[in-house]
């Protein structure tokens, strides 16, 4: 049988740092074979009760059989046709159903293509090169949606992003009540990207009333609204978290639950805007926009699938509620082992913090040695997780509270 060792030393040597993710490179690292509902089982014949969940994607657990009924059907059909089809059509009709502010629907390969065309419609529309985004706030991994502020301010981004690609990108600290105003009040900026659930999906909350006031100044400064619901999207409520907030973007971008666990993301919003992609009778398109696996059958099947099980709300709810279970058990722990902390939940999501930032460094691994896997601290929580899925965490929480403070 193939060890976890073996895997380790194979990978190491062909994948950078052993992985293909930045979030993947855990020490050690899993590696997983099967998963089922809310576990996951190792090579090395171990099961953990999953809560990263497809980083969000997977709202009904692993392996849905709908989902993956619906999938294989589709991959017997053909998975690329090259040429439009009727599930593209039917995802693009549910996703403009559910979120009030779509009337049109461009499908994309990831969440990060989605934001980057958003940004891409907003230049093109307002003939303005700026872009704003918020301190902390997550969009994908391109250069535009890269750069971002450190402690005393400044400007910085990863290695590889240039100079003149961060200067048109405006980091706003949501915490400044000034921000926006600084930020827009110019009228350079064609658009202003935010997680309307504040940064990380709800890890760094904002400030009540802020995405209104979001809205506000960008419609005073002719700037466009573009609120990323990559996560949030159907999982918060089946109109997104723009839906909860009552603020109506020109665009949103989705992704995760959207695609049913496959890859997948859109952008949707008005029409006059998504129209710019639209190849005219002179055979040009103001936005030019290909992309081999566009709306591809196989995410297509998977995303219908999805949605049409999740668009009546009651998922979300179901899950919810599940997760608002295990926020009470992470804060019972926290009160009986004394630990510094603080839990709390958007929807489906819970986040913790621990006070002592060293120890909450050391909480996923000891979570995950306690066969529970956390994605950052944080949860998805799905309609699969099950009272005994409950009953693993919290124990597992116990001990590695524990540990963590006694600084093991
Ligand atoms: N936006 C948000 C809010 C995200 O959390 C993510 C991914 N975690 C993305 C965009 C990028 O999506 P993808 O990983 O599908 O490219």
């Amino acid at each position: 049988m193939t060890t976890a060792a073996e895997l380790q030393a194979r990978a190491a040597a062909v994948l950078p740092g052993g992985s293909t993710h930045i979030a993947r490179s855990y020490r050690p690292p899993l590696y997983v074979v099967r998963a089922h509902g809310a576990r996951k089982w190792l090579v090395d014949g171990r099961e953990l009760v999953d809560y990263t969940m497809g980083h969000g994607a997977l709202l009904l657990g692993h392996a849905d059989p709908r989902i993956s009924e619906a999938v294989a059907e589709q991959a017997a059909r053909g998975t690329h046709f090259a040429a439009g089809h009727e599930r593209e059509i039917e995802w693009a009709e549910r996703i403009a159903a559910l979120v009030a502010a779509v009337e049109r629907v461009r499908f994309t390969s990831s969440g990060t293509e989605a934001t980057m065309l958003a940004l891409r419609l907003a230049r093109a529309a307002t003939g303005r090169d700026l872009v704003a985004k918020l301190h902390d706030h997550f969009h994908g991994w391109y250069d535009a949606v890269s750069a971002d502020r450190d402690a005393s301010s400044r400007h910085f981004s990863p290695d590889g992003v240039p100079e003149a690609v961060l200067a048109q990108t405006r980091v706003i600290d949501p915490a400044d009540p000034e921000g926006l105003d600084s930020a827009l009040g110019d009228g350079q900026v064609a658009a202003l990207i935010l997680e309307a659930s504040g940064g990380h999906y709800g890890r760094h909350p904002l400030p009540d009333g802020y995405v209104a006031a979001a809205r506000r100044v960008c419609d005073r400064t002719g700037t466009l609204l573009v609120i990323d619901e990559v996560v949030t999207g159907f999982r918060v409520h089946p109109g997104g978290m723009q839906a909860l907030l009552g603020v109506r973007p020109d665009l949103s971008t989705f992704g995760k639950v959207m695609a049913g666990g496959l890859p997948g993301g859109a952008v949707g919003g008005r029409a006059d805007l998504l129209d710019l992609l639209a190849v005219g009778s002179d055979g040009r398109a103001a936005v030019p926009h290909p992309g081999t696996y566009n709306g591809n059958p196989l995410s297509a099947a998977a995303g219908c699938t999805m949605l049409a099980l999740v668009a009546d709300g009651a998922a979300q709810e179901q899950a919810a509620t599940t997760a608002m279970e295990l926020e009470r058990r992470i804060a019972a722990r926290l009160a009986a082992t004394g630990v510094g902390g603080r839990v709390w939940r958007l929807s489906s999501m819970v986040h913790v913090r621990l006070d002592d930032a060293a120890a909450e460094g050391r909480l996923d691994g000891l979570l995950r040695a306690g066969g529970v896997d956390f994605f950052h601290s944080s949860a998805f929580v799905s309609t699969a997780h099950t009272e005994a899925d409950l009953e693993v965490t919290e124990d597992a929480f116990d001990s590695a509270l524990r540990v963590a403070v006694a600084g093991g």
